[in-house]
């Protein structure tokens, strides 16, 4: 996600003394905000302070309240829960214990507090700001403390981050922790998909959200599940005739699993619960599916553990912008809170997102669900509507398109394979067949396709089966095969005369650059051969991120993920030897997203990317900060550190090299290593994220494709978006013209956007690693 810039901090920081604390349900992600909170605060000239035991350390103060130091923090990003405790604290509710936390807050002399929880937590912290100015009256009246001890603190400063598991604060697409129980549920689905093919089982698994159905829509997204239950929109009355009819097609058409994902919250449109025992008894039944059924609660396990990459980097940003926003604050601003909006940092009033969340829950008390629905966020409602679209294939028959208007859509892979391809292709083919198109797989790219033309006893273009297709979601890889090679390269004529005789209305692309490139010779062509006149969408999928017109291509957060991992190993290994420097090669082509943004999650030292180069200088001044650090460090704490290089970072230097230099310079004081973790940098399982996002935006690419229609060759000459790039951009979800891409935003010899929105956040990677600021020498004349 973007944030602002972190400029100038000596003018915008006095004194102050920021505190940080959790609250409510712990969520991963959270000690990546505090050690955000923290460093950003000493980086920005103030003292940072934690809250132990969430509201339990305000309200008793003592050495709960503790003066936090740069080195407290370190390691913590790769650790799951909160290390500065949480509690649920009863004595918060009452004002007597606000005022004693009032008390306590002056006493500290604490000017902000940033607090990191869910709804409720939120709603304390706003509650407590509202009372201020009575608290601090009657500590005074009361004789508690002096009028001049309160004098500098009439404004209480509070910031909110959204730290919870359920995604259930309005007015965000997400907060820091609900990526990470995803993929907890996604995994556990997985796993439990292979036991329910075996036994051709029937699962009925129950997900946390008690008011909030996001775990348990996007589990059904991410899985291909069969059926969901939240507690946002209920099904009509006859959801048992509903569910059943849909799994018994499913198992009509071979298939072995029944997984039914139920939220602990699932009601029924009267507003009865809705508890997997009933759906268990319902498929189990006799008289009707007959279907051997087991139930597993997923329980706390849901919360464990390290965090993903996306949440540490949410929880990191987020951070990072909630000490900005503190020192920004005046006392006519109102309190805010951190949120993102697709790929967006943003400020928001904190009261609203509190009151539009409670709205949420008295609505779905009140059996208003269509506006329990409309007060979450965009991608909710059109993630419910992509699940539907993709389990009810073809029951639907109001969704179903007219006979002229179905199109014949040819799916094609291009480029390296990454994580999300085969979800992406799942969820189309789901679409299409739900409208009555007919989706057709090219195989093995452009090359396939042009070398193996139908009359071939193997052809490259063949119909899909949607019972192979239907377990896809989860697979890495890329199923229908793929590859690099461009159109022109495979010959353009071949492949305008392959369009017209198999009679493509239009082609459905997913892949990197490679893809993006060959959209753009497509589009170039249309003027030599009409058959090329079809509209033409390209999804973006690469692990390198680097396709002009989006921020986020798939696979790049499972390839996020991958290296988070690695690295998180790595420096552990270092814990016997202590003074280690690992230095991590990562791929990405000439665009140094991955690398950043791992290190960002990771906490490296340094990263060097394509973009901003490596020199003899910058080397020099890292080897010397390296030294400092080893020199300071007491031991504290034994993990080893990271510097994360891309692979075309430089010409000269590569992580071999770097890590000899380091070693030869440290002179015994401290050791390297290097690190190549290669191709399983495009990861096995597609992340949870990779996968969701494959579904909704695979769903507008054919929506897109559907505008133009069928025999559209003039619209399509005429109109540019009949070659076009989804992508998230910022706040929002946008089809950008290739050719405008092509001639505005490509730097073509790099093979990457001319803007990297990212860039960033590699300051933030070397203020949050302590790496001193690097100033390119003058040079010499
Ligand atoms: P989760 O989403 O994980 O449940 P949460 O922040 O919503 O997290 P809660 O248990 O609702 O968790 O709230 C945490 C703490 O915040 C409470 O124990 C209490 O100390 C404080 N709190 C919550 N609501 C209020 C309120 N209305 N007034 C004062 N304090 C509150």
């Amino acid at each position: 996600p973007t944030s602002t810039s972190t400029s100038n901090p000596a003018a915008m920081a006095s004194k102050k003394k920021i505190a940080i604390m959790t609250s409510g349900g712990d969520a991963p992600g959270m000690n990546a905000t505090v050690r955000a909170c923290v460093r950003m605060a000493i980086h920005m000239g103030c003292d940072a302070y934690c809250v132990y035991e969430g509201y339990d350390g305000l309200v008793r103060g003592g050495d709960l309240i503790r003066r936090m130091e740069w080195h407290d923090v370190r390691g913590w990003l790769s650790e799951g829960g909160t290390l500065i405790g949480t509690a649920r604290c009863m004595a918060f509710f009452e004002r007597a214990g606000r005022l004693k936390a009032a008390k306590n807050m002056i006493l500290n002399g604490i000017d902000a507090l940033i607090i990191c929880g869910g709804d409720g937590s939120l709603t304390g912290a706003d509650r407590f700001r509202s009372e201020w100015p009575e608290l601090l009256e009657e500590l005074i009246s009361t004789g508690q403390l002096k009028k001049e001890q309160v004098n500098q603190y009439r404004h209480l400063n509070i910031v909110g981050l959204v730290g919870s598991i359920d995604n259930d604060l309005s007015g965000t697409d997400a907060t820091i922790g609900c990526y990470s129980a995803l993929a907890r549920i996604c995994y556990a689905v997985d796993l439990i998909e292979a036991t329910a093919s075996s036994h051709s089982r029937a699962f009925v698994v129950e997900v946390m959200g008690r008011h909030c159905g996001w775990l348990a829509l996007m589990a059904g997204v991410a899985t291909g599940a069969d059926f969901i239950f939240i507690p946002e929109k209920p099904r009509e009355d006859n959801w048992r005739e509903e569910m059943c009819g849909i799994i018994h097609e499913h198992r009509k058409r071979g298939k072995r699993k029944t997984i039914v994902i139920i939220a602990e919250g699932a009601l029924d449109r009267q507003g009865n619960k809705i508890t997997p025992e009933m759906v268990k008894d319902l498929l189990a039944d006799k008289n009707g599916l007959a279907l051997d059924t087991r139930i597993t609660t997923l329980g706390h396990v849901q919360r464990g553990g390290t965090a993903v990459a996306y949440d540490r980097m949410l929880a990191t940003l987020q951070g990072v912008e909630a000490v900005k926003a503190v020192l920004e604050a005046t006392p006519e601003t109102p309190t805010c809170f951190i949120a993102v909006t697709e790929n967006k940092i943003t400020r928001k009033p904190l009261m609203e997102a509190v009151k539009d969340t409670k709205e949420v829950a008295k609505a779905i008390e009140r059996q208003d669900f269509e506006l329990a629905m409309s007060l979450r966020d965009a991608e909710f409602s059109e993630q419910y509507n992509s699940f539907m679209m993709t389990t009810a294939v073809q029951l639907d028959k109001e969704i179903m398109l007219l006979e002229k208007e179905r199109m014949k859509i040819g799916f094609i892979n291009v480029g390296a394979p990454a994580g999300g391809m085969n979800a992406a292709v799942r969820a189309g083919v789901a679409y299409c067949l739900s409208r009555g198109h007919e989706p057709v797989a090219i195989h093995n790219g452009f090359a396939g396709f042009a070398r193996h033309p139908n009359d071939k006893p193997v052809g490259a273009v063949r119909p899909f089966n949607w019972l192979e297709v239907d377990g896809w979601a989860s697979k890495g890889g890329s199923e229908i095969g793929t590859n690099r090679e461009l159109p022109e390269e495979s010959g353009m004529e071949t492949v305008a005369n392959l369009i017209e005789q198999h009679g493509f209305d239009a082609l459905f692309l997913i892949g990197g650059f490679e893809a993006f490139h060959a959209v753009s010779q497509l589009r170039k062509a249309r003027e030599k051969y009409p058959s090329l006149c079809i509209p033409l969408a390209l999804l973006p999928a690469t692990i390198s991120n680097n396709v002009p017109g989006t921020e986020y291509s798939l696979g790049s957060d499972t390839c996020l993920n991958e290296l988070v991992d690695y690295c998180d190993k790595i420096k552990q290994s270092a814990s016997a030897t202590r003074r280690r420097v690992f230095v991590i090669e990562t791929q990405g082509g000439r665009s140094g997203y991955v690398a950043t943004l791992s290190g960002l999650s990771v906490g490296a030292v340094a990263v060097y990317t394509p973009e901003e180069g490596l020199s003899l200088d910058m080397l020099a001044s890292d080897v010397r900060h390296l030294k400092d650090v080893f020199a300071q460090d007491k031991g504290q704490s034994r993990a080893g550190r990271l510097i994360l290089i891309n692979e075309k970072a430089s010409k000269v230097y590569n992580a071999k090299l770097i890590a000899e230099i380091l070693r030869d310079e440290a002179h015994g004081r401290f050791e390297s290593r290097e690190g190549i973790p290669g191709h399983m940098q495009q990861g096995g399982v597609p992340s949870a994220m990779d996968r969701s996002r494959a579904v909704r935006l695979a769903i507008r690419c054919i929506q897109h494709l559907e505008k133009f229609g069928r025999g559209a060759h003039n619209r399509v000459k005429r109109d540019e978006m009949s070659a076009g790039v989804i992508g998230i951009k910022g706040a929002s979800i946008v089809f950008t013209p290739v050719k405008d891409l092509e001639e505005n935003e490509t730097d073509w010899p790099n093979r990457r956007p001319k803007a990297a929105y990212w860039l960033g956040m590699k300051e933030i990677v070397d203020i949050l690693g302590g790496r001193p600021k690097y100033e390119q020498p003058e040079p010499d004349l």
